[in-house]
């Protein structure tokens, strides 16, 4: 249900956003629960009586527009946001909140990320180290629990999958669990093997958390349209089936030119391979994280 919203942004500078119109928009998930898109990773607000919660909060040069996309849904301060990895699409508000008193927490390989220069070689970027101040304030190994505006809400890390510092946050009294980049909607996911992600480890990360769903599950991708089980379902099969063939063309041998020609992904390429990666260029990212 979109109740509302386009947040037109105008005119950004000094960013890839530059020169761009850019608009937020928000969907109610459940009565507390809020997903906002666009400019960046899917972000999902939490309100309740003890303060705002973000999962994420998208790429530097929109805060302000994030800023005001909150408070038109629940103005209040924002007490913490949870980072689901260090990319710079879903922790580019850190370093302006937390000098709000915001409290930043994710995973302790998103700040020890954050702390180094990260080459992305699947997309050819370079990121510089983060500011002290962009860097999460509060991190954690395994998992923790929440107990926070009348919900249980469960975060574990998931080990090797799109990074090495991914986390799933699953809102399970509401029965809501945002993915992070661990699940793409209806488009093909990157996986940062330059970050430590491997495509075995997105497969085993999807199965953990299918483990928590049912029928009526809400599921936030980082990018996409919100999904549901059978839309996880419908994105294992597809990586478990690309998976299996990247893997056994180049155990015979085949370079990644030869593997490519092959055209593995075929049958998922209508589906998966129209909105950003092309067929060529996740095929190379499966080759490279196997
Ligand atoms: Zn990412």
């Amino acid at each position: 249900m979109r109740l509302f919203s386009l947040v037109l942004i105008g005119f950004l500078s000094g960013t890839a956003l530059a020169q761009r119109e850019v608009r937020l928009s928000y969907t109610q998930v459940t009565p507390n629960l809020f997903m906002i898109e666009g400019a960046g990773g899917n972000m999902l607000l939490s309100r309740g009586k003890d303060g705002l919660f973000l999962v994420d909060d998208k790429v530097a040069g929109v805060t302000e527009k994030v800023r005001e996309t909150v408070k038109a849904i629940e103005p209040g301060e924002i007490k913490f946001i949870f980072n689901t990895h260090w990319h710079h699409d879903h922790t580019g508000g850190n370093a302006a909140f937390r000098n709000e008193g915001t409290l930043t927490v994710a995973h302790r390989n998103v700040r020890e990320r954050m702390t180094k220069k990260n080459e992305v070689h699947a997309l050819n970027r370079t990121h510089e180290p983060s500011p002290e101040e962009a860097l999460p304030v509060i991190t954690f190994t395994r998992e923790m629990v929440w107990h926070y505006n009348d919900e249980e809400i469960h975060v574990y890390h998931v080990g090797n999958a799109h990074t090495d510092g991914d986390s799933i946050v699953w809102f399970k009294t509401s029965n809501v669990i945002h993915m992070g980049d661990v699940f793409f909607n209806g488009l093909y996911p990157l996986i940062d093997y330059s970050s430590g992600g491997t495509i075995r480890g997105m497969i085993k990360a999807v199965k953990r958390v299918l483990k928590d769903t049912n029928a009526e599950t809400k599921i936030i991708p980082g990018h996409g349209p919100m999904g549901t089980k059978w839309d996880l379902m419908q994105y294992l099969e597809m990586l478990e089936d690309v998976e299996s063939k990247v893997r056994q063309l180049k155990k015979e041998g085949k370079s990644l030119a030869q593997v490519q020609a092959a055209n593995p992904t075929k049958k998922w390429d209508e589906a998966w391979g129209k909105v950003w990666l092309k067929p060529d260029e996740f095929v190379a990212i499966v080759y490279r994280s196997l």
